[in-house]
């Protein structure tokens, strides 16, 4: 890690800003799936997207009407927890300092986050400014850990995979990283413990990421 990467791929909460409620949103998200007769091995050991795509095909498939009423339904309750949560959260106030120094040193930046595009610019209306792409869950094909989400803002910046960071609390994108040859970088600011990361895969494990490049 002595060279400097030509991209660094950003997780978004829990990484910049403050974690969401995840566990809680998943709880509703199973409350309402299971208000719609979806049985519980359909969608057990799912992440939450993963919940209602499994379930919607269940409805489907199972001859009952209302799939996509229940999709539907189902992403406007994320979609609300998350602006919700987004109304009330800023990015780590050395958010800005780290992303400029970035920029000024030619190290590109993205954001790769399972969150909104709403709610990630509500929480960081300006990112824009400081980073070369936000791709969040509605404005990409491919959702992590589907490895299609880091490569597409990987092929936006034009970087090669040994010269590209991923930076993020979660193990998942530690696991996603390490598959696809990338440096993988823990932070504490989030959902997982050192050990958690470094099992799946981090080279490094920090506090936070403010003092990334030392
Ligand atoms: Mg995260």
């Amino acid at each position: 890690m002595s060279t400097l990467p030509h991209t660094i791929l950003f997780d978004f909460d829990g990484t910049l800003a403050p974690n969401l409620d995840l566990p809680d949103m998943r709880r509703q998200v199973i409350e309402l799936t299971r208000s719609c007769g979806v049985p519980d091995e359909t969608w057990a050991g799912r992440f939450i997207v993963e919940i209602i795509d499994a379930s919607r095909d269940w409805i489907r498939s199972s001859g009952k009407r209302g799939a996509d009423d229940y999709f539907h339904e189902a992403h406007a309750l994320i979609k609300a927890i998350e602006l919700d949560a987004a109304r009330t959260t800023v990015v780590f106030d050395w958010v800005p300092t780290l992303l400029e120094s970035l920029r000024k040193q030619g190290i590109h930046s993205a954001i790769v986050t399972r969150n909104c595009d709403a709610a990630v610019r509500l929480t960081f209306p300006n990112l824009d400014d400081y980073v070369n792409g936000l791709f969040a869950r509605d404005s990409t094909d491919f959702l992590k850990p589907d490895p299609r989400h880091f490569t597409s803002a990987m092929a936006r910046t034009g970087a090669s995979a040994s010269a590209t960071w991923i930076v993020s609390d979660g193990a998942m994108d530690m696991r996603t990283g390490a598959a696809l040859g990338l440096c993988c970088i823990g932070v504490l600011t989030g959902s997982n413990t050192r050990e958690q990361l470094i099992d799946a895969g981090a080279h490094k494990v920090l506090a936070d990421a403010s003092n990334l490049l030392l």
